[in-house]
């Protein structure tokens, strides 16, 4: 990511979290990449951290506090794909993209009893290796062998 950013994303997640590292001299890559195993863990460790405290306040609130996990998780996921390369702001759109075409062609929308909305028979799924590959990413191969950049 460069510094020279369309203004209207001045202030998307990707944008806020890179000014974060930067900042404060945290790992980024600019490519997608497998990071070291420690690295990796930890970033992970974050995360996990963060959903922790999310699932904390989810039914006792208070809604303040809801609103910062929710944005705590936010913010070290976009922290995690930056330290691994990735361009999640398109990640996110290839999932939207997939998500939409549970949509039936008629507008039909199917659900599991508790609401959640069930694939139909128009559904693609993401394509997210499609997307890494367009931002640059090497799939290992299953011999260990691809290239590590970044
Ligand atoms: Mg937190």
């Amino acid at each position: 990511m460069s510094d020279t950013v369309p203004a209207g994303s001045r202030t998307s997640p990707a944008h806020l979290v890179h000014a974060f590292h930067r900042a404060f001299g945290l790992d980024a890559r600019g490519v997608p990449a497998e990071v070291p195993p420690g690295l990796a863990a930890h970033r992970g460790e974050l995360l996990a951290e963060e959903a922790a405290e999310v699932a904390e306040v989810s039914v006792s609130g208070p809604l303040d506090r809801l609103a910062h996990e929710l944005a705590d998780v936010v913010y070290v996921a976009y922290g995690t794909a930056l330290v691994h390369g990735i361009d999640l702001d398109a990640v996110i759109a290839e999932i939207h993209r997939s998500n939409m075409t549970k949509l039936g062609p008629d507008g039909s929308v199917s659900r599991r009893a508790d609401g959640k909305v069930l694939k139909g028979d128009h559904y693609e799924a993401p394509d997210v290796a499609g997307v890494l590959r367009r931002q640059g990413w090497t799939p290992r191969t299953p011999d260990g062998a691809g290239a590590q950049r970044g």
